[in-house]
C-alpha cells in the first residue's frame, strides 16, 4: 500500500502523457514553449483568477510574491507556525521577518483573532512594519478568507495565500484569489494536482502584479507595459529591470500538467468520497476525525486525523503495512533557523499541541476500498 499512488494515475493517462512530452520534444521550445501559455491560462480559468504566472515551485512563488511587493528588510510578515518550512522560510530570504500565528484548532488553518493578536504585538514594539500576511490552505481546506482578510482590511496589510495544498479549493464557490492579493502553489508530484517534478504558480487579479511576477522569474526583463512607459536606449531585450530570478516552469512540465488538469476535477471527487468514508468510520470519541468548515470544497491534499497515542497508532499502522506520515511533527517556531523569530504573544499553544495528536492516512484517489477497509479496521481494534 502507498501513502500517495502516483503510479496508478500514470498508468491511466500515460499514453496522453507520452504523447504530450513528443510533442514537446518535436517542437523543441524546451522553456516558456507555447504548452507555458496554454497552461497559464487554464490555470488562471480553473482558479477565476485574472492572470496565472508559472515558475519553477511553489517556494519561488511565494519568493516571487514577495518579490512583488517589495518586501524588505524591517517589514512583517505574518503566517503559521503550523505548515511546511518554506511557507516562512522565503520570508527572510528579503530581509523581512516572519512573525508566527497560532492556528484554529478545528481547522488547522491560520486563526484571525490570533493573527490580530500578532499584528497589535508588532505595532506596539514599533520595530517591524507590518507589511503582509501568509494564510495557508493547510491539508487542502480554504483558510478562513472571510475573517482574515477582515483583519487584512482593518490594518492594511497585503494578503497572500499559500495554496500549494489547496489547489483548485473553494471557500463560498470562491479560490482564495477572491480574498487574497495573490495566491501561490505548487506542482510538487505529491501535490493534489502534481507534474512530474518540482513547478509552481503564481495568481492574483492584478495586472501589475502578474506583470512583475513575469519579469522577476526572468531575471527583472522588460515587460510590454515597461515599454509603454518609458523609452531605451539599449535593445530592451537584453535589459533587466530590477533583481529577479531564473524561475520557470519546463515547457514538458506544463504539457504534463495539462494532461492531468483534464482529470483533475474527478480526482477530487474520488477523495472526497474516500474522506467522506474515513470520517463516517473513524468518528468515535478516541478520535478526531477532520473538521471541513461549512460551504468549504477541500482538494483532500491529506486526511489528518488526532490521537492522543499518535506514535502508538502510527507504529501499530506500519506493522501492518499501512503507511502513514506525520505533518508536522515540529512546528517552525520550534525549528532552529526560526528559533529567535517573533510569534504572537500566546506562544502558539494550538500549533504545539497538534504537532503531538495529527497523523495523515493514506490519500490519494486511487485507494482501493478494501485497502481502506482494512486502514480503517486496524485504527478501530487499536
Ligand atoms: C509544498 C509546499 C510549499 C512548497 O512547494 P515546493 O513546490 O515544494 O517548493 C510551500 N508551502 C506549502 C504549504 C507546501 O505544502
Amino acid at each position: 500500500m502507498q501513502f500517495i499512488d502516483l503510479k496508478t494515475q500514470q498508468r491511466q493517462i500515460s499514453g496522453e502523457i507520452d504523447l504530450a512530452i513528443n510533442r514537446v520534444l518535436e517542437h523543441g521550445q524546451y522553456v516558456l514553449g507555447p504548452e507555458v501559455q496554454q497552461l497559464e491560462k487554464q490555470l488562471a480559468s480553473y482558479c477565476n483568477a485574472s492572470y496565472a504566472v508559472s515558475c519553477a515551485n511553489g517556494t519561488d512563488a511565494l519568493a516571487l510574491a514577495l518579490m512583488a511587493l517589495e518586501i524588505k528588510p524591517g517589514d512583517a510578515v505574518f503566517c503559521p507556525s503550523f505548515t511546511f518550512v518554506a511557507t516562512a522560510q522565503v520570508i527572510p530570504w528579503l530581509g523581512a521577518l516572519p512573525v508566527f500565528v497560532d492556528i484554529d484548532p478545528n481547522t488547522y488553518n491560520m486563526d484571525a483573532d490570533s493573527l490580530e493578536n500578532a499584528i497589535l504585538d508588532t505595532v506596539s514594539k514599533n520595530q517591524l512594519k507590518p507589511r503582509a500576511v501568509i494564510a495557508v490552505d493547510l491539508f487542502g481546506q480554504s483558510a478562513d478568507y472571510k475573517a482574515i482578510s477582515r483583519v487584512t482590511e482593518k490594518y492594511g496589510l497585503t494578503l497572500i495565500s499559500d495554496n500549494a495544498q489547496g489547489f483548485g479549493c473553494r471557500l463560498d464557490g470562491k479560490s482564495p484569489t477572491h480574498w487574497a492579493d495573490i495566491a501561490t502553489t505548487s506542482f510538487f508530484p505529491a501535490k493534489p494536482l502534481g507534474c512530474y517534478g518540482d513547478g509552481g504558480a503564481v495568481f492574483t487579479n492584478d495586472k501589475g502584479i502578474a506583470e512583475r511576477v513575469e519579469s522577476l522569474r526572468m531575471y527583472g526583463k522588460v515587460m510590454p507595459s515597461d515599454l509603454k512607459e518609458r523609452e531605451f536606449k539599449f535593445d530592451s531585450r537584453y535589459l533587466s529591470l530590477r533583481v529577479g530570478m531564473n524561475s520557470r516552469l519546463d515547457t514538458i512540465q506544463a504539457a504534463i500538467l495539462l494532461e492531468k488538469l483534464k482529470i483533475f476535477e474527478e480526482e477530487v471527487e474520488r477523495r472526497q468520497k474516500i474522506a467522506d468514508r474515513y470520517s463516517e468510520e473513524l468518528q468515535n470519541n478516541v478520535l478526531q476525525v477532520p473538521f471541513t468548515t461549512a460551504n468549504s470544497l477541500s482538494v483532500w491534499a491529506q486526511y489528518v486525523i488526532e490521537h492522543s497515542d499518535r506514535d502508538g497508532l502510527r507504529a501499530k499502522l506500519q506493522d501492518e503495512g499501512i503507511p502513514t506520515a506525520v505533518y508536522y511533527p515540529v512546528p517552525i517556531h520550534l525549528q532552529d533557523f526560526a528559533i529567535d523569530y517573533p510569534r504572537e504573544p500566546n506562544q502558539l499553544r494550538v500549533s504545539e499541541d497538534k504537532a503531538s495528536r495529527v497523523i495523515a492516512l493514506p490519500m490519494h484517489p486511487y485507494l482501493l476500498s478494501q485497502d481502506q477497509d482494512r486502514i480503517i479496521d486496524v485504527i478501530l481494534n487499536f
